[in-house]
């Protein structure tokens, strides 16, 4: 078998999967010192234009530099080999960080969450998708999941040869979708997994003779599409530190200051989170994505769920108890989702009275009960004025990353401003 060439991955700021490749005869010298690479990647839309007001612009030289760790190979049966691809951080050219790169800015968020509040995160991403192609068929149906054939069998054995661990593959409620769980993991990795994820899902579709779209609506009335990001935490032991039995939800008092932070910043975290002109089309109440800013137990209404646990053969609810973020989706980079989140957990639990205590609504909570909580942004440029407005999120990134984050967001929106609903989320459906 010949050597598979290779592919040095990032992710761009509208969540797209970038880099370069190099013939698989350079794969020591690539490991050791990268590819070359152009700030000017970050000021692309999701449209494909560089966007007015970036940072960035025709001078700068960057490296890729591989984390080995990363590596996977695209194969399609045994006998092929077709490409190795190793996810990079974007670099300066002598290697050391690039303040702007978006895998830089989760390392350091996972190193200052660790220092500052002695906890480690366990996470994972739970991803929807949709599989144009397919006949009609019922939610949740085993005729789905039968028409799906090979496609979904072909993805679990892709999926666990790559070393992505997956956990669930299943058919869900909204017309011909999908969804893909993998194992919970440290987040570095976890945010990884959900890089390659959505290519390898939109590799394999298309070689089935599909087409996966990951983006959050198909049509203005249809089930948004969403990513779930699933939190927990452990102690230096690795013991779990979330589940304390008498306390309102079972959540403990770490988890509740960690729960703090994230509704307390949640419209600027949404900037971030469900970043296309189409994403808050989703995210309103009665869609069973988030409707509203508000931690409940076992509720898919609420930005923060915590979600379930099982006692059946006997499992310990203390390592399945998770909070689950729903306001996320595939448009966003998992770099940034999951660092966002760290960062704003991580002020609520270190921020004292700054953060006082959420309510926990209990699962039996209903509509009046519900009635008062916050919104969420009603559109994108809702989320962008309250990032910019949010002095702490801002003091997290360096300068040149958020005003070119802005400008990339607010030309994608300018992009799609002419059309109708429909129009718009074609658009984005198109390029997700
Ligand atoms: N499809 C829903 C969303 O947009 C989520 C449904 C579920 O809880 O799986 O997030
Ligand atoms: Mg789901």
């Amino acid at each position: 078998m010949n050597t598979p060439d290779i592919f040095v991955a990032t992710c761009d700021l509208a969540g797209q999967v970038k880099g370069r490749g190099a013939p698989g005869e350079a794969y020591g010298s690539v490991l050791r010192s990268g590819l070359g690479w152009v700030p000017a990647n970050l000021g692309i839309s999701a449209f494909g234009t560089i966007a007015p007001g970036s940072a960035f612009g025709s001078t700068g030289d960057l490296r890729l530099m591989p984390d080995e760790a990363t590596e996977i190979t695209i194969a399609d049966g045994p006998a092929t080999t077709r490409l190795r691809v190793l996810v990079a951080d974007q670099t300066q050219a002598d290697g050391t960080d690039w303040d702007c790169c978006p895998r830089t800015f989760l390392r350091r968020a996972i190193s200052d969450f660790r220092e500052q509040t002695g906890l480690r995160v366990i996470a994972t991403f739970e991803h929807e998708f949709v599989l144009e192609g397919l006949p009609q068929s019922a939610p949740f149906s085993l005729r789905r999941h039968l028409d799906a054939d090979p496609f979904g069998p072909d993805l679990l054995r892709l999926l666990t040869d790559c070393g992505l661990a997956p956990e669930n593959w299943l058919p869900e409620y909204g017309a011909n979708q999908f969804e893909i769980t993998v194992e919970p993991s440290d987040p570095l990795t976890a945010a990884d997994r959900a890089v390659l994820l959505r290519e390898l899902v939109r590799d394999l579709a298309i070689r089935r003779g599909l087409r996966a779209s990951f983006a959050p609506l198909q049509e203005p009335n249809g089930t948004g599409t969403g990513v779930h990001v699933h939190i927990s935490l452990v102690d230096d032991g690795g013991n779990p530190v979330l589940l304390d039995a008498n306390r309102p939800g079972r959540l403990s008092e770490v988890g509740s200051r960690f729960s703090a932070g994230i509704l307390r910043h949640a419209e600027a975290l949404t900037a971030w989170t469900a970043p296309s002109p189409i994403s808050f089309m989703r995210l309103a109440p009665d869609r069973w994505s988030a409707g509203g800013i508000f931690l409940a137990e076992r509720n898919r209404e609420a930005l923060l769920r915590i979600c379930p646990t099982s006692s059946a053969g006997g499992s310990a609810p203390e390592r399945q108890f998770n909070l689950e973020y729903r306001a996320a989706d595939a448009t966003a980079n998992p770099w940034l989702t999951l660092g966002v989140l760290l960062r704003a957990g991580m002020s609520g639990i270190v921020g004292g009275d700054e953060y006082p205590e959420p309510d926990v609504f209990p699962e039996t909570a209903g509509p009046a009960e519900l009635n008062d909580v916050p919104r969420l942004p009603a559109t994108l440029q809702d989320a962008l004025l309250a990032l910019e407005k949010d002095q702490s999120v801002r003091s997290w990134f360096h300068p040149d990353l958020l005003a070119t984050y802005l400008a990339v967001k607010r030309h994608e929106l300018a992009h799609v401003a002419a059309l109708d609903d429909a129009a718009r989320i074609k658009a984005v459906s198109d390029v997700y």
